[in-house]
């Protein structure tokens, strides 16, 4: 560790959430010094990582000319923010307490102390509410198209997206690659989303946008079969769909503040403009849950500095300061921190011991000749909360001194592999004692649960 840990169990700032605009205030915190203690979030509010660990290729980030995977850039960011000495905190924040000074916030696991706040949470992705989403859910409704679109069922079968926005252009386009057709549900006559992405979603052959038209229900028997519809001109339709997917905007994760905090007509923070103090001295805020105009990754970014430029000098003023000391002026450069094999293994390079191994000859041979248990994760290249889950997953194989074994499988590449396992969306894990699936897991979980049913079958 290059820092030395300040004396004292209050931290100068806590930043809560780590999408663009939480990583950046924690780059720029970190770096004045101020070891900054960044609550990821974890079930509120999405995924950590935010909004951009659900999207592809973020083309308009400055700095990428030929493109940047999202989740490879909150990867970049986030290892930028722990080289400077930020720490990590994963939990979610479920109140603040702002009538006493230090500030307390009450998180999943406990309560911390903090001279100052920096609110990033960001917001979340809607639900549509049409009639028989709970039956569907996960069973062809997803509000992921970029999560969920490799899985099988979805495989050259007709899909629809609903919205208008960049999300939904965007998804659109993405699902062309599985689905035979992919059908574009706009409930006005227009799109919203960016020129370029509007041309992208008109040239595609695969689409067919239907103006004016919303969803009103979902059918099927186990899997969702198709779609009622009602439309302006031509009233009453049906859609056969084996995928639904919602891309109908975002509502700030504000729900924690429980009003202690002033907030605008919309539920997102009430700031002055273009300045980061919120009506609470000492608590500032920044990205999405304070804008509902831009909210790009590059604006959460701009503000994120902000709002931790001016923590800084808030923190000076009030003399609440506690810097730590580096040993050494430049931190050590961590990119490459994984000592896990990421290579797809063949018959020469497959190791019956290894704690972590990926793709289909790993799997076979592990599970008819390992006697310990398998992780088995099923990914898919772009799915954001695969990586927020696969270095959870290897630090629990880690924790538990390699008592099990972890093996990835990429369901785009593995199509088989996934449909024999019934996988409906990434991630999903599955714990395998002696050929028998002891337990199955959908989306990302803490490591604890892991850990625990891991032990239970040890
Ligand atoms: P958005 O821009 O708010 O668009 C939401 C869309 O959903 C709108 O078209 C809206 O229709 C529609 N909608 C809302 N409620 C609906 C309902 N009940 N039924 C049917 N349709 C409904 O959200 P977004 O597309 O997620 O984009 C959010 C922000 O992220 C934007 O600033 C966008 O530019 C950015 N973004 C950028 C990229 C990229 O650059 N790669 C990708 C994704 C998102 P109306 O138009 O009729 O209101």
């Amino acid at each position: 560790m290059e820092n030395t840990r300040k004396d004292s169990n209050v931290e100068n700032v806590v930043i809560i959430g780590s999408g663009p605009a939480g990583y950046t205030a924690a780059i720029y915190a970190a770096r004045a010094n101020l070891q900054p203690l960044l609550v990821t979030g974890f079930n509120s509010g999405g995924i950590p990582g935010g909004q951009l660990m659900t999207t592809t290729f973020v083309e308009n980030y400055p700095g990428f000319p030929d493109g940047v995977l999202g989740p490879e850039l909150m990867d970049l960011m986030k290892a930028q923010a722990e080289r400077w000495g930020t720490n990590l905190y994963e939990s979610d924040v479920v109140s603040i307490n702002t009538d006493v000074r230090p500030f307390e916030l009450k998180t999943l696991d406990g309560t911390i102390k903090a001279n100052s706040i920096i609110i990033a949470t960001g917001a979340s992705a809607n639900r549509l509410g049409v009639k028989n989403e709970d039956k569907f859910w996960s069973k062809g409704i997803s509000a992921c198209a970029i999560c969920d679109g490799a899985t099988p069922q979805f495989r050259d079968e007709e899909l629809a997206v609903i919205g208008g926005g960049d999300s939904a252009c965007e998804e659109a386009a993405y699902l062309t690659k599985y689905g035979s057709k992919v059908h574009l549900l706009v409930r006005s006559d227009k799109l919203r989303a960016s020129a370029a992405m509007v041309d992208r979603v008109k040239a595609n052959a695969k689409i067919e946008i239907h103006w004016n038209t919303k969803v009103e229900k979902a059918n099927g028997n186990d899997w969702l079969e198709k779609i009622e519809t009602i439309n302006v001109q031509d009233g009453k339709g049906e859609i056969n769909v084996k995928g639904l997917f919602y891309a109908i905007g975002h509502t700030p994760n504000t729900k924690f503040l429980d009003n202690k905090i002033d907030l605008d007509k919309k539920g997102y923070i009430a700031c002055k403009s273009g300045r980061p103090e919120t009506s609470i001295e000492g608590i500032f805020a920044a990205g999405d849950v304070v804008d509902s105009e831009w909210r790009q990754g590059v604006t959460a970014a701009g503000t994120g500095c902000m709002a931790a430029l001016a923590t800084e000098r808030w923190l000076s003023e009030k003399n609440l300061s506690k810097t730590v000391i580096r040993e050494t002026a430049e931190p050590e450069k961590r990119l490459k921190s994984s000592d896990f094999n990421e290579e797809e293994v063949n018959e020469e390079t497959f190791d019956l011991h290894s704690e972590w191994q990926k793709g289909s000859y790993a799997l076979r041979k592990l599970y008819h000749e390992s006697k310990k248990p398998l992780l088995v994760i099923f990914s898919s290249p772009s799915c954001g909360p695969c990586h927020v889950l696969k270095p959870q997953l290897k630090r629990v194989i880690k924790e538990l001194e390699g008592a099990v074994q972890g093996i990835e499988i990429d369901i785009d590449k593995d199509q088989d592999i996934a449909k024999q396992a019934g996988i409906i969306g990434t991630p999903t894990v599955q714990l395998f004692k002696e050929k028998l699936l002891k337990k199955q897991w959908q989306g990302v979980k803490q490591r604890s649960e892991f850990k625990q049913a891991i032990k239970n079958i040890l």
